[in-house]
């Protein structure tokens, strides 16, 4: 049946599989080296889920007192809870202030201080004197809408540099070698004409973005079905770290939109179904602004024990009625609005349903910090797949680790993506030949999505994904015992074997939403699959994954990164050691290891 479709070719040095953050980054960078780049974006570039990023970005610039690398690098290393690679997080912290000066370069419009410089504001986790000093001013900002901003830069920076943006193509996807070793290209279906377009490259780089809405409650867009996740595992690649995904406190039930930490800052405060303030409970000095993973594990725990509110008793209540209408106008007239359109709700009158929601995928296709894609052997730990990188949150450096501070994804998008393009720039010859197309791995792209697009199981994709999500926000969330895991992981099997039962019901090629819908359930899925049989082998707790049976850390069998491979409902699950060395001696400016010695995580 692959014979059925034809196919226009495209031959570029490297072409770019997502236009966000990370993307366009790289795209611009690939660009500036002299090499052919296209880049390829299933929605407008300016959509991308980083359109959504306010808070900002972190560099040490030491704009607003005193600053450097070696601080913020601490910070970023006690935050992963000792599991990122520390010369990845060398790196991103050193490269940091460059990579935001250059963006000031290219026009993206930050805020300023009275001087004139790049306005810094204090995040959760950002310190002085490796931890023992006052919060740091650390995350630049374009007011609250840092990520539009730098996207919009990005796009026109690249289009400048005469990158070729083929926009509103699905990428199916990768296309590797007969020997399955490196990539040749990658595969896309164009959305609004349903033609298709093979890519030959010397390099793909899949900066896809996260895979949030492989739960029921996401911050992020409905577009963050982690593609390029699928699309690594189905090449027979590896995923690492899948088992950590960061949950923010305060999504609003149903949508997932995110109500900022600030509402709970005003005086806000959490309830359960009998109205008590139950975060006095747990926390008895910080309540309802203990961090992040305590609160989200607190409601849960609520929910859990019966006391959730609404009907499914499945939520908890944001209470702001109680304060000043004025305060909630002044400092609060986003969340407001959000509450307004989301839930129905008139802040000023009633509480606002919110639910522990994904907010961020620590895990993803592991790399070096030059964003090449590792595949780790048995004798070969750090292999790398030639002609394939991946960056951004779609990719697993590893800097966050088991855990993300605030505004280090949108530093991580920059650096990393910048660090792919100067790589690429150093190892590609833009007069040397493409590599030889493997047309088989072709028709086996096409004859996969001919059985999608044909699929006549009694599973509609919608139900599917819905009991996927609602299995994952039970099972894989924020409260993690053996006992849930365990029970998870089998009903999770029991989903991911219904995705031979699907049923697509429109079989046009043209805006066939249906059809896109329900690729992306074939990459969500095994990224789902991946995080749920992670979290259930992990016996200990860090960062993100809080086990209640096993609630300390334990470095002596567990500093060690998961690195998942799968195929189907199955996961193989090894293990890869940490990079703890940095790149640079103390004896040459690097870090005294000894500041950065594993501790425990106190805040
Ligand atoms: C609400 C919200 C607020 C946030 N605030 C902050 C903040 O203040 N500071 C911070 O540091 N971080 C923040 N984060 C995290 C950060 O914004 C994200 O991690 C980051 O933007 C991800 O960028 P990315 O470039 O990797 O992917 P994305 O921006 O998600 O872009 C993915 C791209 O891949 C493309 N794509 C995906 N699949 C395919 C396919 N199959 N074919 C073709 N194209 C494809 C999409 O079209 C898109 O262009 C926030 C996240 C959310 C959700």
């Amino acid at each position: 049946m692959a014979s059925a479709y034809e196919y226009e070719t495209h031959k570029y040095d490297v072409v770019v599989v997502g236009a966000g953050g990370a993307g366009l980054r790289a795209t611009l960078g690939m660009a500036e080296q002299g090499l052919r780049t296209a880049c390829v974006t299933k929605v407008f570039p300016t959509r991308s889920h980083t359109v959504a990023a306010q808070g900002g970005i972190a560099a040490s610039l030491a704009n607003m007192g005193p600053d450097n690398w070696q601080w913020h690098l601490y910070d970023t290393v006690k935050g992963s809870d000792w599991l990122g690679d520390t010369d990845a997080m060398e790196y991103l912290a050193r490269e940091a202030p460059k990579a935001v000066y250059e963006l000031e370069h290219y026009g993206v419009p930050f805020s300023r201080t009275e001087e004139g410089k790049i306005y810094q504001r204090p995040f959760g986790g950002h310190t002085t004197e490796f931890g023992e000093g006052p919060p740091v001013q650390r995350t630049c900002a374009a007011a609250d809408r840092t990520g539009h901003a730098i996207l919009h830069t990005l796009y026109g920076q690249s289009l400048k540099n005469n990158a070729e943006f083929y926009i509103e193509y699905f990428a199916i996807d990768l296309i590797m070698s007969e020997d399955g070793k490196s990539c040749v290209g990658v595969l896309c279906w164009k959305l609004d004409d349903g033609t298709f377009h093979l890519f030959s490259a010397k390099t793909v780089v899949l900066a896809t973005g996260g895979y949030g809405r492989a739960y029921f409650s996401a911050t992020s867009a409905h577009t963050c079905t982690g593609d390029g996740g699928g699309m690594v595992a189905r090449a027979g690649l590896a995923l690492q770290d899948m088992e950590f995904v960061q949950f923010h406190p305060t999504g609003i039930y149903g949508s997932g939109c995110l109500i900022t930490e600030g509402a709970r800052g005003e005086g806000g405060y959490l309830t359960n179904s009998e109205g008590e303030r139950f975060m006095e409970r747990y926390a008895p000095t910080y309540k309802d602004l203990a961090s992040r993973d305590v609160v989200s594990r607190c409601m849960t725990m609520e929910i859990r024990e019966g006391r959730g509110v609404g009907e499914h008793k499945d939520h908890i209540f944001l209470n702001l009625s109680h304060l000043p209408p004025e305060a909630l106008h002044e400092r609060l007239p986003g969340i407001s609005e959000s509450a307004k359109i989301f839930a129905g709700v008139d802040v000023t009158k009633e509480p606002i349903p919110v639910l522990p929601t994904v907010h961020y995928n620590m895990g993803g296709i592991p790399t070096n910090y030059w964003g090449e894609v590792i595949n780790p052997t048995a004798d070969n730990p750090d292999a790398i797949v030639p002609g394939l990188m991946a960056v951004g949150e779609a990719g697993c450096a590893s800097v966050h680790g088991a855990n993300r501070l605030g505004s280090n994804s949108l530093i991580d998008l920059v650096v990393f993506g910048r660090a792919a393009a100067l790589k690429a720039g150093e190892i590609l010859d833009p007069n040397a030949p493409n590599p030889a197309m493997n047309y088989k791995a072709v028709d086996a792209a096409f004859a996969r999505f001919d059985a999608i697009r044909y699929a006549k199981g009694g599973t509609p994709t919608a139900d599917l994904r819905l009991e996927m999500q609602r299995t994952m926000q039970a099972d894989a969330a924020v409260f993690r015992t053996d006992k849930t895991l365990a029970e998870g992981v089998e009903k999770m099997k029991a989903v991911a074997s219904k995705i031979d039962d699907l049923s697509v019901t429109d079989r046009s090629l043209v805006w066939n939403s249906d059809l896109m819908e329900s690729l992306e359930l074939t990459n969500l899925m095994p990224n789902a699959m991946a995080t749920i049989v992670g979290a259930e082998a992990r016996k200990e707790s860090r960062g993100a994954h809080a086990h209640e049976d096993y609630p300390d850390r334990d470095d002596v069998n567990w500093r060690k990164h998961s690195i998942m491979r799968v195929e189907g409902a199955n996961v193989d699950l090894t293990y890869r050691p940490v990079h703890i060395d940095p790149l640079t001696k103390f004896e040459d400016g690097g870090i005294d290891l000894a500041k950065i010695k594993p501790k425990k995580r106190v805040y």
